[in-house]
């Protein structure tokens, strides 16, 4: 069977070297010593100020609204993993849900403004599948409205934009290290924040709000990651160069061997160095989407229909129209990426999908 997506395993022995260092420092938990090398490693590898690894990536969605605003209403994506709606949700601050562009399928700047309300007090939007926001305008909108933004970039592991870590961007970033996303610890995240006055509420925040072991700053809640998670991304990082000259390579043959005659890929960003992390095609009908998923299906083949359905039609939302993404999620499909996938399994995939 061939997935849209497969989990790296690093080399097995080197994890085992990581899990021995676990058993002699008897530490599981609770910022070990794995953790810190994992977040220096990452500090380095990705050129960022700050970094909190956590246990998954939507902790930090919730830790970041959290502390950016206590109510109100956060303008938003349709066009995302649900986690991005959910958090906000989660958090009882309510989505106000601006439509994406058509190439770029991140949120339309030139609707925010539109949006914006005496109620209004952040922004979160998603680089999806590692495609930069415009952040340059959002940030001068978020200025002008003194609006705080927080950028789920849960895609966008080793994505640089002008020349600088996507993560920088913003008030606060977020990522997700999911088995499933290129740079993993099994489960786990990350929040980055370059203010270091903010950086330390997040910080408090993810740890109980523990200032020490007697003392407390402010509401917090758990989500630290732990050493076993630690030591399975201390064997991803040193690959990370290698995983993304594979996922390069599958997507160059995708590129070169696709008839794009009854599909379209999306338009990655300007200035952008992507990570190649996602392979997305939108049909120009679903129905011939669902036809050729159903071809590839009958081979073994599963691309998977990210993002559907749209996320301002999930039943816990005010249901609002967004023409641009709820067409889009009808038609997009995202291709098998992954290390190792094999060039005659590439062979059948565009055979199918340019006949
Ligand atoms: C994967 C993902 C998340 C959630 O991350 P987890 O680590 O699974 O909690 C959030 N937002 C987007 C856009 C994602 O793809």
């Amino acid at each position: 069977m061939i997935p849209v997506t497969k989990t790296y395993f690093p080399d097995i022995a080197e994890y085992q070297k990581n899990i021995e260092r676990i058993w002699e420092n008897q530490w599981l938990t609770n910022r070990g010593e794995l953790t810190l090398e994992l977040e220096e490693m990452l500090r380095n590898y990705l050129g960022v100020k700050n970094i909190i690894i956590t246990t998954n990536g939507t902790l930090p969605l919730q830790i970041a609204l959290r502390n950016v605003a206590t109510e109100g209403e956060v303008i938003t994506t349709p066009f995302s993993y649900v986690a991005t709606t959910a958090a906000i949700v989660w958090e009882k601050f309510t989505p106000v849900f601006v439509d994406v562009h058509p190439d770029y399928l991140t949120i339309d700047e030139s609707k925010i403004e539109e949006a914006i309300t005496s109620k209004t007090t952040a922004i979160l939007a998603t680089h999806v599948f590692g495609n930069p926001c415009e952040v340059e305008e959002i940030s001068r909108i978020a200025k002008k409205y003194r609006l705080k933004v927080i950028y789920d970039a849960a895609h966008c592991f080793g994505v640089n934009f002008n020349n600088e870590s996507i993560f920088n961007f913003g008030d606060i970033s977020t990522c997700s290290f999911h088995a499933t996303k290129i740079f993993h610890t099994g489960e786990g995240g990350a929040i980055f924040c370059s203010d270091q006055e903010l950086h330390d509420k997040l910080y408090y925040t993810h740890n109980f709000g523990h200032n020490g072991p007697l003392d407390f700053h402010g509401l917090g809640i758990n989500a630290k990651i732990s050493e076993l998670q630690a030591a399975m991304g201390l064997c991803v990082l040193p690959q990370m160069n290698e995983i993304l000259k594979e996922r390069r390579k599958v997507t160059e043959v995708y590129d070169q061997a696709l008839n794009f005659k009854n599909f379209r890929k999306i338009k990655i960003r300007r200035n952008t160095e992507w990570n190649y992390s996602y392979y997305p095609i939108i049909f120009e009908e679903e129905k011939e989407l669902l036809d050729k998923q159903s071809k590839l299906n009958k081979q073994g083949i599963y691309p998977r229909r990210y993002f559907y359905p749209s996320l301002n039609t999930l039943n816990y939302v005010k249901p609002i129209k967004m023409p641009v993404s709820e067409t889009i999620s009808s038609r997009i499909l995202c291709l098998p990426l992954y290390v190792g996938l094999k060039d005659e399994d590439l062979s059948i995939i565009t055979e199918i999908l340019n006949s």
